[in-house]
């Protein structure tokens, strides 16, 4: 996936053009710049990419969902569903806004279960949150037709599934607003940035002006711009924009090259009976960022996690025993472990994690590897990990 493992002249040379102008900054200036906008240019390029209307870049995916749900209105004590299984990113988002995250059971997709979303609307859910991890997707028609039904947002966080489609239409461009981040282990990276992309020209003005302190950015004078409402500052810098932009260039050559690695040690894996594969919703192509497999059970897992770090096959993952991306080990959240006070209304609205129980994600996450798809990687390299890992699967299963 990390895009940054084929860096070369193209980013320098992208970078060295803000430098040979000196302006880090994606607003004004507009005399100094010898004509490069970086940042707006990106902007276009993703338009393309993810076939969205219009695109908002910013500091980062985090900020994106915080931005994307601002711009939809969303805040204190609204209810955003999200799923038990993502980054710690999704929750640190919605709680920004002093809105509260409900979470709820993934299923073998590893993204939400439809009918559990179904069962945790209330009267206060403004938002369902997808979160396409992995490289693939939730069921989207389904939980199309639970939003729309409810006559709530959804909103899709494809930060981990650039490239990945489903019915033809970029993941991330299907619900009302989408989030992407370029954090440096992204598919394409930035440094740190994010986006946000939608069809609602309304949320995209709602960006545009709350990630850059209010500015209305009528006019080429800053000092002049009018303040519509309250914004932030979550602006991404022309230098990691002009970084991002040589590399949503290269997505078609980083695409490629993950669909050819990931094929290779999906096929060595496909010959063991006892290894499955995440449900890929009908439609749905994947990144090809990560390979997802189950096990028949966490102990057998928790070996195979084992043998293969005695043979030095690394960045794969069992996500039940890790800190960030899984709600076993979100202490911090459940106690409500805050450097300030928190809202009355958002410590009532996460009372139930501390009794809730979610079998149905620790049925699939419990015997779910993950391993990251890299870039750099030889087709030998990949060949000798599959034959590896396929060892150490045939070893532990039996
Ligand atoms: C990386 C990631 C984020 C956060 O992005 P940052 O740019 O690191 O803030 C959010 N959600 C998911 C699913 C991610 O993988």
């Amino acid at each position: 996936m990390p895009g940054f493992e084929l860096f070369g002249d193209l980013e320098r040379q992208q970078v060295n053009d803000v430098l040979d102008n000196g302006v880090l900054m994606r607003y004004g200036f507009d005399g100094m710049r010898k004509g490069h906008w970086k940042a707006k240019a990106l902007e276009q390029e993703l338009q393309n990419t993810f076939k969205a209307k219009h695109v908002q870049l910013v500091s980062s995916g985090t900020a994106a969902v915080s931005v994307a749900l601002a711009a939809a209105g969303i805040g204190a004590g609204d209810e955003v569903i999200m799923p038990t299984f993502t980054f710690v990113a999704s929750f640190e988002a919605i709680m920004l806004l002093g809105a509260i995250p409900i979470l709820v059971d993934v299923d073998d997709t590893l993204g939400l279960n439809p009918e559990a979303v179904k069962k945790a609307i209330t009267l206060k859910t403004k938002a369902i949150m997808v979160v396409q991890m992995c490289g693939s997707m939730a069921n989207m028609d389904a939980l199309q037709e639970v939003a729309k039904a409810h006559d709530v947002l959804l909103v899709e966080d494809a930060c981990q599934a650039i490239g990945g489609t489903y019915k033809g239409k970029p993941l991330g461009s299907i619900g009302h607003l989408g989030c992407f981040s370029f954090d440096f282990v992204k598919t394409i990276t930035c440094g740190e940035g994010g986006a946000v992309v939608t069809n609602n020209g309304q949320y995209y003005t709602n960006a545009d002006h709350y990630s850059d302190h209010g500015h209305d950015h009528v006019g080429n004078d800053r000092g002049a711009e009018t303040h519509p409402f309250l914004g932030y500052n979550f602006r991404i810098s022309e230098l990691h924009a002009a970084v991002g932009l040589a590399q949503v260039k290269r997505l078609p050559e980083f695409l490629a090259i993950q669909k050819k690695n990931f094929n290779i040690l999906r096929e060595a894996l496909s010959e063991i009976p006892e290894v499955t594969f995440r449900t890929v919703p009908e439609g749905g192509v994947e990144s090809c960022a990560f390979l997802n497999f189950f096990l028949p059970d966490l102990e057998t897992t928790r070996s195979v996690i084992n043998g293969f770090k005695a043979q030095g096959i690394d960045v794969c993952w069992n996500y039940y025993d890790n800190n960030w991306h899984y709600i076993r080990k979100w202490e911090h959240l459940k106690e409500l472990k805050s450097l300030f006070p928190i809202s009355h209304e958002v410590k009532n609205g996460l009372e139930y994690l501390k009794t809730k129980t979610f079998e149905m994600s620790d049925h699939y996450i419990g015997r779910n590897i993950s391993c990251l798809i890299k870039l750099s990687w030889t087709e030998e390299e990949v060949k000798t990990r599959a034959n590896k890992m396929a060892k150490v699967i045939r070893a532990s299963v039996k």
